[in-house]
């Protein structure tokens, strides 16, 4: 936490704001606004997961479809593809950004169109925090006129081009969960440039209850807003956002400079225009027996480390669905691993984890 969420909380309970919105939401709807820029307009909800639940629903996806989904993620950017009743069909990796390849989703697309299934939308992620090949991705989506579902539940702060993740698909979504950059403890955004989706986003995620003196219902209904306790958690987050950046990105150097020169250790530059706020730094090492050697010897010191997300196309919930994969996400998955990142690392947690690597690398 930073220094005025209680501030935040107390004010909601001072003035009897618990109830489910109130001038928290609105303030941190405001403040996410501010600092994405570009217009657009946000609805802040319970999770991520709905996020993207209500952003699929409200372009137009339905039992039946098919919806093109980033295979190296985290399960929660494709389970809503599922609540719909569609049908993911998952893209693989390029090795520049570790995002959705833009050739590879062409392909997909055109297959999918020759089997009469034009997929409905395009679930791309900023995996890590690093932004995937906008231009590229926003080129073939235009092309096809496929709209973009832009899932930058772990970039928030990173930027493509000097503009924030968050406003590049036809709708963005952002997360508050315990795990990425700020937290609400548990949360999420919906982003989008056009005001009327934001407002049926909000209907959507208030039960869809219309315009009327009693409880009148057309449509089918969520509970997905955020409430202004968690709200007012986030107005404070929003604004050490920046420092986290800053410290997320300072274990991302720390480890490079002392780990860069190893044959064993390689890094992920950002490429030219891209920035990453670095939510997790990640290393890829030649195999994975040197990965796992690695990361087992952090454990015998009780210095957690992980491998990269194991590909939805290997999941066995995901496997009998199409996929159009070249190895790549697969190869990262092996051969990955990501250190220990808090924003609240202190150089001597950092000095340590780097400490027992060179041990491990050199025994
Ligand atoms: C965390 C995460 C989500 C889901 O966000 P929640 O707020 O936890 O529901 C979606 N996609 C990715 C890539 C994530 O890392």
């Amino acid at each position: 936490m930073g220094y005025n969420e209680q501030v935040y909380v107390q004010e909601a309970f001072d003035t009897n704001w618990v109830a489910p919105l109130g001038p928290n939401v609105n303030g941190f709807e405001e403040a996410i606004q501010h600092y994405i820029g570009n217009d657009v307009h946000v609805a802040a909800l319970s999770s991520g997961t709905a996020a993207i639940h209500l952003a699929l629903e409200l372009l137009g996806v339905s039992k039946g479809d098919e919806v093109v989904c980033q295979s190296f993620t985290f399960s929660a950017s494709a389970n809503p593809i599922m609540y719909l009743g569609a049908t993911p069909v998952f893209v693989d990796s390029e090795n520049d950004t570790w995002n959705i390849s833009p050739i590879l989703l062409e392909t997909a697309i055109k297959d999918r169109i020759a089997n009469g299934r034009k997929p409905k939308a395009i679930v791309a992620v900023h995996l890590y925090g690093m932004p995937y090949k906008v231009l590229e991705i926003r080129e073939i989506a235009d092309k096809y006129q496929i709209p973009i579902v832009e899932d930058s539940a772990e970039a928030l702060g990173s930027s493509y081009n000097n503009v924030k993740c968050g406003s590049f698909g036809d709708l963005g979504i952002l997360s508050f969960n315990g795990n990425k950059i700020i937290t609400t403890s548990g949360g999420g955004a919906l982003l989008t440039k056009n005001k009327k989706l934001k407002e049926k986003a909000v209907f959507l995620a208030t039960q869809a209850r219309d315009d009327a003196p009693h409880y009148q219902h057309s449509h089918v209904g969520y509970n997905y807003r955020m409430s202004n306790i968690l709200a007012g958690i986030g107005r404070g987050q929003m604004e050490v956002l920046e420092d986290r950046v800053m410290a997320r990105r300072a274990n991302y150097e720390y480890y490079r400079s002392k780990l860069g020169h190893f044959k064993e250790i390689e890094f992920v530059d950002e490429p030219a225009g891209f920035y990453s706020n670095r939510w997790l730094t990640c290393i890829l090492t030649p195999s994975f027996e040197i990965r796992e050697k690695i990361r087992l010897g952090l454990l015998t010191d009780d210095v957690e480390s992980r491998p990269l997300w194991k590909p939805m196309h290997l999941q066995p919930i995901f496997e009998k669905y199409p996929h159009f994969s070249d190895g790549t996400s697969e190869d990262l998955f092996e051969r990955g691993l990501c250190l220990p990142s808090g924003s609240n690392l202190t150089l001597e947690d950092l000095e340590r984890t780097v400490a027992l690597i060179l041990e491990i690398l050199t025994s």
